[in-house]
């Protein structure tokens, strides 16, 4: 087929230790999935059933250490917000799975940052509008390379830490999942038909918090390559 207009490269992860990359197809991201999060953004989420929102495939922004990577501060905000979180990649199909069957879906874990303009999320919740322009946008999905779960997996437990700066901001354990990952892709795939390609950012401990130009993010979750990036100026 002869396209009208240049093609692009499909958004992709690299995977630790391969050569290969795995080719991103959709990003699925659960909200208030740790409850002291979830009171910081003024609710108790602590057994309600998850929900989800999503990014753009092209949102994901791959950094590979010891490269820093670069953020843009994005268009239209003033209250730029860091999100760390543990990323599950889809390595199969499947739709209404149980709990107990949805381990053998990952293909692997990484670091990821849902990073979000909390200002236009806010304004876009509090008159019941979608949240995408507070989530969806170039370069809000910073994620380190993939471990495969072959190796690294199932992960259920770690510490997870944010510096900005060099200056702790948030502090979690994975253990800390209101809904753990095999529940969440349970509950996604009675929604969703889960294919190779998917990604699920699986929300994020307290301490979010506002970056601006300069900033340096340091993300670490324990077991897995690191993510580090710094934010630009705006593009203009
Ligand atoms: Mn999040």
């Amino acid at each position: 087929m002869k396209e009208e207009l240049p093609s692009f490269a499909i958004p992709s992860v690299p995977i630790a230790g391969r050569a290969g990359r795995f080719a991103v197809r959709h990003i699925y991201c659960v909200g208030r999935n740790y409850a002291e999060h979830a009171k910081e953004m003024g609710g108790d989420a602590t057994k309600e059933p998850p929900f989800f929102f999503t990014k753009a495939a092209d949102s994901i922004a791959p950094v590979v250490p010891p490269e820093v990577g670069h953020v843009h501060y994005p268009l239209a905000t003033r209250n730029f917000h860091h999100e760390l979180e543990l990323v599950v990649a889809i390595g199969g199909r499947a739709v209404k799975i149980s709990p107990e069957q949805a381990n053998s879906l990952v293909f692997g874990y990484a670091v990821g940052l849902d990073m979000t303009r909390r200002d236009l999320q806010n304004d876009m919740r509090e008159k019941k509008r979608p949240w995408d322009i507070g989530k969806s946008f170039a370069q809000a999905a910073p994620i380190a390379p993939l471990h495969p779960a072959s190796q690294v997996g199932p992960l259920a437990r770690g510490a997870m830490e944010l510096d900005v700066n060099g200056t702790p901001r948030q502090r979690g354990d994975l253990a800390d999942m209101i809904w753990d990952v095999p529940h969440m892709l349970a509950f996604l795939s009675q929604l969703y038909e889960l294919l190779p390609g998917d990604l699920v950012f699986t929300g994020t401990p307290s301490g979010v918090g506002p970056v601006v130009p300069g900033d340096r993010l340091d993300a670490r979750i324990a077991g897995l390559t690191p993510l580090s990036i710094v934010i630009d100026p705006p593009i203009a």
